[in-house]
């Protein structure tokens, strides 16, 4: 009979016998065949060859031993707080100690332009492209620092909309150029959270009075000297280690207000003697969560918290939205990218592993699962830059080259990116988080009983992984929350006609008779949905689920075939056939019933020629020799 190679016909013992060794894994950029495919075709050809040598460096540097050690001594060394020195003294401001690993993993971020790039000028109207290119590697490795980060650059985004109409004095100048630095940079943390409710803020339970300081230092006043008084208790702060915070709160009108403060003030003692203490912030405890354990996510009290109005008074959910669209793209790109750094993972074990004599990765059943996710996860990967490359040039201006040859899908500017960027940034958000939480589960069971093994100072393990993508799903709005978000959206005046302008534009564009007169049967039966229930709302609302995944499906088809068509890559082609026309890969089972399916066009190969495509899918290559099926001996279970 067949032992795993390496295997001894001797007894066992604890320390000799087979020991399975798991290979390194191929170079993280240039492995990367989808990533850089989908690169090539957002990125103008000078800042592709600007930019890869950057990738490269943080894509090693995320699989370099020193950040492997931060990544595992964030989650051996979890955050707590300490309020009260040995003699029972409050400090001035509460403790919270996180590890060296995690500080580490912010800065090394942060140096990276994490936040930075967005904006930074190098890269033009391709900035948040690039950004989220170098976030594709950082985010998977970042041990959730990823996540004040990305709070920061939606801070930043907010104050960047503000400081134009603000005089060159106002602090805010000050904390965007933190927000904004590589070096000695700020983070931000948005409190909007509280106990009646996170979805719904209008529930909100903490009020800010108006009370300026008789004297301010200078026109404005500093940072900590602003004119709003708020107290308040918040549910969840994720971000409690932060520099500053973005608050909702209401006014005596009754309507929320956004906020900025410090977390902590400047005051001067009865002697003269200058302190820094707590903005009147008290860490009510650290809460206990299922993953994501590294970052300090706290239940703050807020007693008399100092602070600026930012944004129109009585505005505060549309002024807090600008951080809501960058925080959603963040949440998508790392999910993705936490996928498939999972995926890679689960592909270096099947090279090495073998069972029943037969390597993993031979194995047709084997190498289909990860056809399959090979398939979603480009799909998913195409959905998230599609996405950014829409917000990057809706906020710094579209190229000359948009609209032309390689960006044929990418709407027109103006009201139509709008609506489009309005609807794609919610629905890849829910549904790349949705879609990535069962992807990892199936990366998990791929590597068999050690997929689920959870030690901490293992630094590639992919159940921290599966325990940290799932607050995806409900952060930034939870997956129906999105779904109605889109709904209402989309059937809100003009809305549906833009969207479907430019939808029904990018799909007659496709050369392949096939793929286009399919999407464009599944765009018209959404459309009709849509157009039929804004009679019947509440029905249309009970299907915004399926609504939403089903635009997904439409919208991921259209990027894989387009993408095909580029340069009639034939694993690119492949991966569009099975998608759209073999109701292959999708997005779950969120999909109305005429919407995703196979149908009469579908054309499964057969037998052997199909495993060789699998392995062209996942590979790059065909198998070698012909697939490998176990065929005898295999024990009944
Ligand atoms: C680890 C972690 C960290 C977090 N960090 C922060 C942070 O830093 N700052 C912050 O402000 N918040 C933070 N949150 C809170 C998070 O944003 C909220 O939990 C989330 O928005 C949901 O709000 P909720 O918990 O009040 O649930 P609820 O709003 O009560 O939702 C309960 C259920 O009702 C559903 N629901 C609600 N409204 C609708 C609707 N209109 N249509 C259909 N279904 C609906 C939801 O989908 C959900 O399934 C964090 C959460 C977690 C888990």
């Amino acid at each position: 009979m067949a032992t795993a190679p390496g295997a001894s016909q001797k007894p066992a013992t604890a320390d000799t016998g087979f020991i399975f060794s798991m290979p390194e894994r191929d170079h993280p950029l240039t492995s990367d065949v989808a990533f850089l495919r989908v690169l090539s075709w957002y990125l103008p050809k000078d800042i592709l060859a600007a930019v890869t040598p950057e990738l490269a460096r943080i894509a090693e540097e995320a699989a370099s031993d020193p950040v492997k050690r931060w990544t595992c001594d964030a989650e051996v060394r979890q955050p707590y707080v300490k309020t009260h020195n040995v003699w029972g003294a409050r400090y001035d401001v509460d403790n919270l100690v996180t590890s060296d690993g995690w500080k580490n993993l912010r800065s090394w971020g942060a140096h990276n332009g994490i936040v930075a790039i967005a904006y930074e000028p190098q890269y033009g109207q391709y900035r948040r492209i690039v950004q989220h290119a170098k976030n594709y590697f950082f985010g998977p490795s970042s041990a959730l620092t990823g996540c004040p980060l990305s709070m920061t650059d939606g801070a930043a985004k907010l104050l960047a909309e503000v400081l134009p109409t603000l005089p060159p004095s106002h602090p805010f100048h000050e904390v965007y150029r933190r927000l904004t630095s590589r070096t000695d940079n700020w983070t931000s943390g948005q409190w909007m959270t509280e106990r009646a409710g996170g979805s719904d803020v209008q529930n909100t339970e903490t009020w800010a009075t108006y009370a300026p300081l008789s004297q301010k230092t200078g026109g404005h006043g500093r940072l900590d000297e602003g004119d709003y008084l708020v107290s308040g208790f918040k549910f969840f702060s994720s971000a409690t280690d932060a520099d500053i915070a973005v608050l909702l709160a209401k006014t005596e009108s009754g309507k929320l207000s956004a906020f900025l403060a410090p977390l902590t003030k400047q005051i001067t003692d009865a002697d003269g003697k200058v302190r820094i203490v707590s903005n009147g912030i008290r860490i009510h405890r650290l809460k206990n969560k299922l993953g994501t354990k590294q970052l300090p996510t706290a239940e703050l009290e807020l007693k008399d918290v100092r602070a600026h109005l930012v944004g129109p008074l009585d505005r505060g959910v549309k002024t807090i939205s600008h951080i809501l669209n960058v925080t959603r793209a963040h949440a998508f790109m790392g999910s993705v990218a936490g996928w498939r750094r999972c995926l890679s993972i689960a592909k270096a074990f099947a090279r090495a592993r073998s069972t029943w004599g037969v390597p993993l990765w031979k194995l047709p059943l084997h190498l289909r699962t990860l056809a399959d996710m090979e398939l979603k996860t480009r799909a998913s990967l195409h959905l998230a830059f599609f996405t950014v490359s829409l917000m990057s040039f809706t906020e710094n201006g579209f190229p000359p080259e948009v609209g032309s040859g390689t960006h044929a899908a990418i709407p027109k500017e103006g009201a139509e990116a709008r609506v489009v960027l309005r609807a794609l940034t919610a629905t890849s958000k829910a549904v790349i988080a949705k879609s990535t939480s069962s992807g990892i589960q199936e990366c998990m069971e791929a590597m068999g009983g050690v997929g689920y093994m959870d030690e901490p100072d293992e630094p590639e393990n992919l159940a921290r992984a599966f325990r940290d993508s799932n607050v995806n799903t409900i952060w930034e709005g939870t997956t129906n929350v999105l779904s109605s978000e889109v709904v209402r959206n989309l059937v809100k005046d003009d809305n549906l006609e833009i969207f479907s302008n430019w939808l029904n534009r990018a799909i007659a564009g496709l050369t392949n008779k096939d793929y286009r007169e399919t999407l464009s049967d599944a765009w018209q039966n959404l459309f009709r949905k849509l157009e039929g229930g804004k009679g019947n709302f509440i029905d249309l609302l009970g299907d915004g689920r399926r609504i939403m995944f089903s635009l997904a499906w439409v919208v991921m088809a259209l990027l894989l075939a387009a993408d095909a068509q580029r340069d009639g890559e034939a694993v690119a082609d492949e991966m569009a056939r099975r998608w759209i026309l073999n109701g292959e890969g999708g997005v779950g089972e969120w999909l109305l019933p005429n919407i995703g399916g196979s149908n009469a066009k579908a054309r499964f190969q057969e037998g052997d020629e199909r495993v060789r495509w699998d392995a062209r899918l996942v590979w790059g290559n065909t198998l070698p020799e012909a697939p490998q099926a176990i065929r005898t001996g295999q024990p009944k279970i």
